[in-house]
């Protein structure tokens, strides 16, 4: 491809990456993160729990959590033991329990006990990854550093065009190119509750689509939707699933 077809092809891209964000600001203009959370350290504590989890799955489980761990000051001193049993429901305990005290004691030693914000300090932490970084820099610090990329943000992106990349990291960096800085944390959002309300994985509903007139995809899905619709569950896992080290 030469310099001035790619250089064309961005700018369309561009385009409709721009056409696609002002439609889900219309459709969502409320969206935002779906984990009860006061303040960065909440977020934080809450992202790293929702690994493999669900936002209503760890909304339950938080209040106590944060009652008796108000800080990371506090969640530093505890004990695996005694964390176990609070967080247990979210499912992979032992590592997260392993990881929010990692993160808090690396928060107190390091940043004095106040979440860092920026990037580079909060991906050092135990358990956080660039996913839950971005989550807390622009849900809970005002921060556009990047843009969160979750299993909706993947496949929403996909479907639109807007990517062909599999990869969170490259889908990221190309998303990052077609958005302008202030909109990251928003778009990012609202492909979230679009992917969680609208366009569900396995079925897509397109007919009711506001997107569906900017989505290469939606006229292929929608004449599908029959076929989609009676696809089989996939096959439940029988092997115990390998607890996932490390971050989200
Ligand atoms: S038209 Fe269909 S595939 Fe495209 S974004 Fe909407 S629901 Fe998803």
């Amino acid at each position: 491809m030469g310099a001035r077809t790619g250089n064309s092809t961005h700018a369309l891209q561009k385009r409709a990456a721009a056409k696609i964000a002002a439609v889900l600001g219309e459709t969502w203009p409320d969206a935002h993160v779906e984990l009860d959370h006061r303040n960065a350290y909440e977020l934080l504590a809450a992202t790293i729990l929702s690994a493999q989890s669900t936002d209503k799955m760890i909304n339950t489980i938080t209040p106590a959590l944060f009652a008796k761990y108000p800080d990371p000051a506090a969640l530093a001193k505890a004990e695996p033991a005694e964390l176990e049993p609070l967080i247990f429901k979210s499912g992979f305990y032992r590592n997260k329990a392993k990881s929010l005290i990692g993160m808090a004691r690396a928060v107190v030693e390091r940043h004095g006990g106040v979440i860092p914000d920026t990037m580079e300090a909060l991906v050092s932490l135990p358990g956080v990854a660039r996913k839950t970084a971005n989550v807390v820099l622009g849900s809970a610090l005002g921060k556009n550093e990047g843009v969160v990329v979750d299993t909706h943000v993947a496949r929403l992106s996909q479907r639109l065009g807007l990517t062909k990349q599999t990869d969170p990291v490259k889908i990221e960096q190309e998303l990052m190119q077609l958005l302008p800085r202030a909109q990251w944390t928003d778009v990012a959002h609202r492909l979230i509750w679009h992917g969680r309300r609208t366009c569900l994985a396995k079925a897509p509903d397109c007919d009711h689509c506001p997107l569906r007139p900017h989505c290469p995809t939606g006229s292929t899905i929608s004449a599908n939707a029959g076929k989609l619709k009676q696809m089989k569950p996939a096959p439940k896992k029988t092997a115990k699933a390998a607890p996932r080290r490390g971050a989200r």
